[in-house]
């Protein structure tokens, strides 16, 4: 069943359950509310209100993740803060190339826009791989915590993870699109991990030493 209150569309659905709860479809701005068997709906559009808040702030979460999905005409990208043209040209074969003006993105008159998204992912991929070998070694002295190793992946839930035991890394490809400071951030907060391995008190305290704006990064990461 769909529900629309205010301005949010919601998909109702009745479960063997004991409580409501909200739940937020990452890249699909859907909302999805279940619902115990017995209860009204009204009950539900009182829940929906309450949490319209919590809500608008995770679909805006979710969002920051995707990429475009329609390569038509005067589409743009991000790249480490900065906005580019996408510039697509007709050629015989599928590829990608930055000229610091431009993305141009040159491929067969048949190719499908989720071939483009690919495309774009890998080149985000590679984008922050690159930064990840540029700038690492220098936060790890800095901050005397030292990785085994690292890798990037798309993700579409969180921007980077720890693995303490093995103390491998991962990063987003995503945060390609975002200033580069967000990416050392990140570099920062997983290495903090070594030392701190919840986000307590003295893990926030160690990453300000070291990112003293912290608190705005994770804001434009909406972390
Ligand atoms: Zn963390």
């Amino acid at each position: 069943m769909q529900l629309v209150v205010g301005d949010i569309t919601v998909t109702v659905l009745y479960k063997r359950v004991k409580n409501m709860r909200i739940t937020i479809k990452s890249n699909q701005n859907m909302v999805i509310l279940t619902m115990p068997n017995n209860y009204k709906i009204e009950k539900g559009i009182t829940f929906i209100n309450q949490k319209s808040d919590w809500i608008h702030k995770n679909l805006d979460k979710k969002l920051i993740y995707t990429l475009p999905t329609n390569f038509e005409m005067n589409q743009s990208i991000y790249i480490f803060g900065n906005k580019y043209p996408i510039i697509r040209k007709e050629t015989d074969k599928l590829s990608i190339r930055f000229d610091k003006i431009s993305v141009i993105i040159n491929c067969p008159k048949s190719t499908l826009d989720t071939q483009i998204v690919t495309l774009i992912n890998k080149f985000y991929k590679q984008l922050v791989t690159i930064e990840v070998n540029n700038r690492l070694a220098k936060w790890e002295n800095k901050l005397n915590l030292y990785s085994n190793n690292w890798y990037v992946r798309t993700m579409t839930s969180k921007w980077g993870s720890c693995n303490i035991k093995t103390k491998r890394l991962c990063f987003n490809s995503l945060l390609a699109k975002f200033p580069i400071e967000c990416l050392d951030y990140l570099i920062i907060h997983e290495l903090a991990h070594l030392k701190y391995p919840y986000h307590d008190k003295d893990f926030y305290n160690f990453v300000a030493k070291f990112c003293p704006n912290y608190k705005l990064l994770r804001k434009t990461l909406k972390y």
